[in-house]
């Protein structure tokens, strides 16, 4: 007798702005993979940033995903058995690890400004990546009873290669050290980053593959070295393709025209917004 984990997915947006057609799609992805795998989709509300998530996002993320279709069955509006859903809820958990990796070596305390680090840095690989880490603060010893005050950085094994089998993409390898350098795990503001909460919340939430769009896939190989440090399963990986506006700007919250609100306010259905398919094409309103 063996038992078959459950397919469990997750959609992980965060309140700083309407959705788009792009998250929109990645969404359904997710959505779609939970369903042909008569699995779980859970929602989760990435809210940890407080100075640029808004509450009124917050509502607008459950109704505009619900009007485009997609459903979930554990999350912030529904509760379910790995609550709660939303992040700025669950310091405890990011708490915890922050002690863990502090207790066996594998993070430090960086007081580099961000001014010191414009003028030593290489440029970072796409403009939501964070920069490479020249590596300053690397040797400080690293004694805290809590983090904030400094940021706290994942010391990285230079030269080694991390890979992972993406389930659409094929086999993905980075190298640290020179693709990603030493990453901020916990932010001088007293806010844990982005790569920590997700490692944190995906093991704990129990979440078996990863469905996000693809400029996400370096932080995809940042964040296998934190399970292996943190001791906590690697999921699966499905990375989707981006959508790109109608000059090949990659769509981003600025793009009002193409949010779901206003294609829902401005008359179209769910099924025509849905029907855009999955290519990667130029967005044009009037193609819609
Ligand atoms: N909250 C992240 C975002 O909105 C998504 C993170 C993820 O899927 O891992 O970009």
């Amino acid at each position: 007798m063996f038992t078959v984990q459950r397919y469990r997915g997750r959609i992980a947006p965060s309140p700083t702005g309407y959705l788009h057609l792009g998250h929109a799609r990645t969404f359904w992805r997710a959505f779609e993979r939970a369903r042909e795998h008569d699995g779980v989709l859970v929602f989760r509300n990435e809210d940890l940033d407080s100075q640029r998530c808004r509450s009124e996002f917050v509502n607008a993320m459950f109704e505009d995903l619900r009007w485009y279709g997609i459903e979930w069955q554990e999350g912030p509006d529904v509760g379910g058995p790995f609550a709660p859903y939303a992040q700025s809820e669950r310091r405890s958990f990011y708490l915890d690890a922050w002690n863990k990796l502090l207790r066996e070596g594998w993070i430090y305390p960086c007081s580099c400004s961000r001014k010191e680090l414009a003028q030593v840095v290489s440029a970072p690989h796409d403009d939501q990546d964070e920069p490479l880490y020249p590596g300053t603060c690397r040797d400080r010893r690293a004694t805290a009873a809590t983090p904030g005050g400094v940021n706290w950085r994942f010391r990285v094994p230079v030269g080694e290669r991390i890979e992972f089998e993406d389930r659409r993409m094929g086999l993905q390898s980075f190298e640290a050290g020179r693709d990603f350098g030493d990453f901020v795990i916990w932010r001088r503001d007293d806010v844990p980053a982005y790569q920590l909460a997700v490692v944190v919340d995906d093991a704990a939430m129990q979440i078996s593959e990863v469905v996000r769009g693809e400029d996400l896939l370096r932080s995809t190989a940042r964040q296998i070295l934190l399970q292996r440090a943190l001791g906590v399963p690697t999921p699966d990986y499905y990375h989707c393709e981006l959508m790109v506006d109608d000059k090949g700007v990659r769509l981003a919250k600025r793009h009002d025209a193409l949010s779901l609100r206003t294609l829902r306010e401005q008359g179209f259905s769910p099924e025509q917004v849905r029907a855009t398919g999955y290519r990667n094409f130029a967005v044009n309103q009037t193609k819609l």
